[in-house]
């Protein structure tokens, strides 16, 4: 499939003030526009679109042919979500309906595979304006990211100025803050809510992922926002883990701990940093992760198959292990066997 409806109906804008087709198009617009609905109707875009109508494979469009490949995540690609959402309704006059931002890298982690662009904990804070209040009249789904989002309050800005009763809104946090009674009564005022929460691992091997956090006080926000959710029909509460090369055989104990069944969780494979990607890693060490692997065995079995043994990477992710909690350390020997 090479069609896409994402360039007819949606844009994101990062931290650093970049307008992207979409997270995962490969590369950002490279016009300097004013506003995300400049960006929207540049002609830049419009080329995307003319490409994408015309039947043309994109190369940026890479991270959804893998999606597709492995058949592994929980919505298969963006690609399909967007176009189960609009199919072709929006080809003859584009709209904007659909948004993703950042406004802000303003964060308290710095997790592994994380980097300057989305943590101010790597480099210096970034921020951009925000969007004008007009822009939102047709709006019907906002991703919020940060950073982390309770961190700014130009989050807390921009969800007084939308109209909140007609947008579906996913709000993506690290889960180490959980929002006051004014917040609350915010975010329960949208159409649906979806809460994403991060976690890469329970207990030390959280804290080992995603440093910054502390898995007590983890653990309190999780039962905070499963008791505020559990009389709320609109909002879902979904915990999303990435699988990178040092926290892939422990997914499916974080699918255990936390009760809920692996139906209700969101999970990917790490694509970049390259040395992160589990595919790269020498064979023995995915035999290891698909025996401990159950939920996700076929798509992860996938995955791994779609890259070879590169040393020169495996190297690489040598050079930036540090002193592992215990419960990884019967993984990581593993990582020295063999060298
Ligand atoms: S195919 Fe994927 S990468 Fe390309 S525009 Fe659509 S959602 Fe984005």
């Amino acid at each position: 499939m090479t069609f896409c409806a994402a360039p007819f109906v949606h844009m994101v804008q990062n931290p650093d003030g970049q307008f992207r087709t979409c997270c995962m198009y490969e590369k950002p617009l490279s016009g300097n526009y004013n506003n995300i609905k400049e960006a929207f109707d540049s002609d830049e875009n419009k080329i995307i679109r003319d490409r994408m109508l015309s039947g043309e494979n994109l190369t940026e469009c890479k991270k959804c042919d893998i999606d597709e490949y492995h058949n592994g995540k929980s919505e298969i690609s963006y690609r399909q979500t967007f176009n189960k959402r609009y199919e072709k309704k929006y080809i003859d006059e584009p709209l904007f309906k659909n948004l993703e931002i950042s406004v802000s890298n303003k964060c308290n982690f710095k997790c592994l595979g994380c980097g300057p662009r989305f943590s101010n904990q790597f480099g210096p804070t970034i921020s951009n304006n925000l969007p004008n209040s007009k822009d939102f009249e047709k709006l019907e789904f906002l991703k919020i990211l940060g950073g982390e989002p309770f961190l700014d309050k130009k989050n807390i800005d921009l969800m007084k100025m939308i109209p909140r009763h007609k947008i579906e809104l996913m709000l993506v946090t690290n889960n180490s803050i959980f929002p006051n009674k004014e917040i609350l009564n915010l975010l329960s005022e949208f159409k649906t809510l979806n809460i994403n929460l991060s976690i890469d691992g329970i207990g030390k091997i959280a804290e080992y992922a995603r440093p910054g956090t502390k898995w007590n006080r983890f653990e309190r926000n999780w039962n905070k926002w499963m008791n505020w959710s559990h009389d709320k029909s609109y909002c879902n509460i979904v915990p999303h883990f990435v699988l990178h090369s040092l926290n892939a055989p422990f997914f499916d104990e974080a699918v255990n701990w936390s009760g809920l069944g692996f139906s209700k969780w969101s999970w990917d494979f790490l694509v970049e940093p390259k040395w992160l990607n589990v595919s790269y890693l020498p064979e023995h060490l995915k035999k290891y992760i698909l025996d401990k692997s159950v939920n996700l065995r076929q798509p992860l079995k996938n995955f791994l198959m779609m890259n070879q043994y590169d040393k020169k990477n495996f190297r690489k992710l040598l050079s930036k292990i540090n002193v592992v909690p215990d419960e990884m350390e019967n993984y990581v020997d593993l990582f020295y066997r063999n060298l």
